[in-house]
């Protein structure tokens, strides 16, 4: 018995494995970069600076900075196949989104003074429910607001914005709209569609010093998949960025 393939499903079949080749390669250099910065130091210690406290003090310091960041990748490397793994089970419990946010507002606050950056909640008094994953959901708006502060720059506006819709467009339903913006230098047009991709940047140098690992918006694109929403990015250099998510009502 024969079965038939098309050379539409051998296409696929490849895209699929190249993205997993490409995916390993991508993880294999994130993993080196810091790797290679801590064996470097370590031989420094070992040799020229085995004598200089003071040296070894800054060296030290330098280390732990790598060592957090391959642990933060390991950690986001971890949260995304998590993710993915649950993508087809949607999340029915009920959480209330004014809380939420509030809560993370709350936690995020002392960075947000640090940058000088206003933070500021536009929502109804009113609980506003939607069936979802707390954690996950809150790693969703933890990751957008930190990247509003981070890449909005200092002395800046971010407001979050909660919206109930009787009838959302996207959703072609009832929906549950948050809105994160930043009042920042906004984001060139071209990198709009890659934005949510792993491991794209669009200023490598500049997110690795931040201390990104490239997979934060990946991340949050397969949660919200998971509660069967929506994200659209909006961006312009005059008025900042505007990352939307936008998710089912409770029925
Ligand atoms: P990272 O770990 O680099 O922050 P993300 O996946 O969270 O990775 O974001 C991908 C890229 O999108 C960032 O490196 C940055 O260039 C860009 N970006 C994300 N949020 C914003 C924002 N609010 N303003 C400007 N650029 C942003």
């Amino acid at each position: 018995k024969g079965v038939l393939v098309s050379f539409e499903d051998i296409t696929h079949v490849e895209a699929i494995s190249q993205m997993r080749r490409d995916f390993v390669a991508n993880v294999s250099h994130e993993l080196r970069t810091p790797l290679t910065a801590l064996m470097g130091f370590i031989e420094t210690l070992q040799g020229p600076a085995k004598n200089d406290p003071v040296a070894q003090e800054r060296f030290l310091g330098i280390m732990m900075t790598e060592a957090s960041r391959m642990n933060r990748l390991v950690s986001d490397l971890l949260s995304l196949s998590q993710v993915e793994s649950e993508e087809r089970i949607r999340p029915s419990l009920s959480i209330d989104l004014t809380l939420l946010i509030g809560s993370i507002l709350r936690s995020i606050g002392p960075v947000a003074e640090k940058a000088r950056v206003a933070l500021v909640k536009e929502a109804p008094s009113d609980p506003i429910l939607v069936p979802g994953d707390e954690d996950q959901l809150r790693q969703v708006f933890t990751n957008l607001i930190e990247n509003a502060i981070k890449y909005g720059g200092n002395d800046q506006t971010v407001t979050v914005k909660l919206t109930q819709m009787e009838r959302d467009p996207a959703l072609r339903g009832p929906g549950v709209r948050v809105e994160v913006c930043d009042t920042g230098p906004g984001i060139d047009q071209v990198h709009l569609p890659r934005l949510t991709e792993r491991f794209y940047r669009v200023d490598s140098h500049r997110s690795r010093e931040m201390g990104g690992t490239g997979l934060g918006l990946a991340i949050v694109k397969h949660i919200v998949n998971r509660h069967r929403g929506r994200l659209k990015i909006d961006s312009s250099p005059e008025e900042g960025s505007r990352f939307t998510v936008i998710l089912p009502a409770l029925d």
